[in-house]
């Protein structure tokens, strides 16, 4: 098959939204618009038992009851309902939190925020493998620690945090656990028992449903969590968010959900073989390409490659018709390194220069085996070019070099 270019390799950003997903959200836009809160009449129940229907869909993708299922409009939301609603709901329990330096904007910055307020926090930091262990988390609780938020996947590296052993351990200690599983959820199997999760985000856009709309788990038993509202009104949602629910979104996630569902185990084991030849195939013809994070325990569509001695951007441009993202996409207008890649101890260098390669369910071999032949050549023709890089080919050490002011 002919390749369609520019080649989508951004999948951590936003997933395309599957035409089977559009087929079932298109009546709620039509039809059966009705608001799913109108107990009077046929309109309100057809969106009613659309909204149902999506979040057993939901709830069945990640191992939940559809009762623990509250709809928000992305991760990003469903993460500042879980950490500021929790922090604020136990206040009274402790003020310490526990998160890492390398999580999300949408989790960073909320817990920043409540930092101002007055909470203590403490902020984990991973080893070069960008992993967070149990262990750590276990040496970081205190008698006053109510809130552990950690990912289940990193989006910029793939890589994947000890969740279910982490969670133990917050069992152990009775102090609730928080997981943005944006990048984990719809790829990877999930069951929030079995895991010790209490909150859960995920969002519809990065697994293959529409943008705009997504979900916070909220454990109902053992224990049953509570959280203060962050928007009132209504009292939709369990009074968790008020608001009319966005009916053809929620029957998109749903959709999407079921899909993942069906299909998420043949995706990843062909994704996972597109990576290693990725992978594989790009360091082998480039001694000095690095990839980034644990070498085993990271998402199988996604993998994070670093070329030293090479810029970045010019990097990016010489590989246009394959889009990829460079250090994170929210600080990508900058051109500060990659605030995650430096959290791994990765020098500014290396930080500087690296590519993240997201695949997903369109992705094709050829599609591959293209990237890898141009991102092989182009780094070929920039490393000739680089002055660092023929140092180095001279065996000057360019850690003990002087470059003057700074
Ligand atoms: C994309 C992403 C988010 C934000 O999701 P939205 O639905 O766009 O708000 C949050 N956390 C992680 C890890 C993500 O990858």
């Amino acid at each position: 098959m002919a390749i369609q270019f520019p080649i989508y390799l951004d999948h951590n950003s936003t997933t395309p939204m599957d035409p089977r997903v559009l087929e079932e959200m298109t009546p709620f836009f039509l039809n059966d618009f009705g608001n799913a809160s109108s107990r009077n009449h046929a309109f309100g129940w057809a969106a009613e038992k659309g909204v149902d229907n999506a979040r057993a869909q939901v709830a069945s993708l990640i191992g939940a009851s559809p009762k623990e299922i509250v709809w928000t409009s992305g991760a990003t939301e469903s993460n500042n309902l879980a950490i500021k609603g929790a922090a604020e709901m136990y206040a009274s329990k402790g003020k310490h939190l526990i998160s890492a330096i390398h999580e999300h904007k949408a989790v960073l910055d909320p817990i920043k925020r409540l930092q101002k307020q007055g909470y203590e926090v403490t902020w984990l930091e991973p080893g070069e493998d960008g992993i967070i262990t149990a262990e750590q988390v276990q040496d970081a609780i205190r008698d006053d620690t109510v809130l552990v938020s950690l990912m289940w996947a990193n989006n910029e590296l793939g890589t994947i945090n000890q969740i279910p052993e982490i969670g133990a351990v917050c069992k152990s200690k009775d102090v609730l656990l928080h997981t943005d599983a944006t990048q984990w959820v719809g790829k990877m199997p999930t069951d929030v028992e079995a895991a010790g999760v209490d909150l859960l985000s995920a969002t519809g856009h990065k697994f293959y449903g529409p943008k705009g709309c997504g979900f916070l788990y909220v454990r109902r038993r053992r224990p049953r969590v509570r959280l203060t509202a962050l928007i009132d009104g209504g009292g939709h949602e369990r009074g968790m968010r008020s608001g009319t629910l966005n009916v053809p979104g929620i029957v998109g996630v749903g959709a999407a959900a079921a899909l993942c569902e069906a299909e998420m185990s043949d995706d990843a084991i062909r994704l996972g073989k597109l990576k290693k030849k990725l992978e594989d195939g790009i360091t082998a013809k480039l001694d000095m390409a690095v990839i980034n994070g644990h070498p085993t325990e990271r998402l199988p569509h996604t993998t994070n490659i670093s070329f030293p001695y090479v810029e970045g951007e010019s990097l990016m441009m010489a590989i246009k018709e394959i889009a990829v993202s460079s250090g994170s996409a929210c600080t990508s207008a900058s051109l500060e390194p990659s605030y995650v890649l430096k959290a791994l101890g990765l020098g500014d260098e290396l930080a500087h220069s690296s590519i993240r390669f997201g695949m997903g369910r369109i992705t094709t071999e050829e599609e591959i085996d293209y990237t890898i032949d141009k991102v092989v050549t182009n780094v070929q023709k920039l490393l000739d070019l680089s002055p660092l890089w023929e140092m180095v080919q001279e065996g000057i050490d360019i850690n003990t070099v002087e470059w003057g002011a700074h």
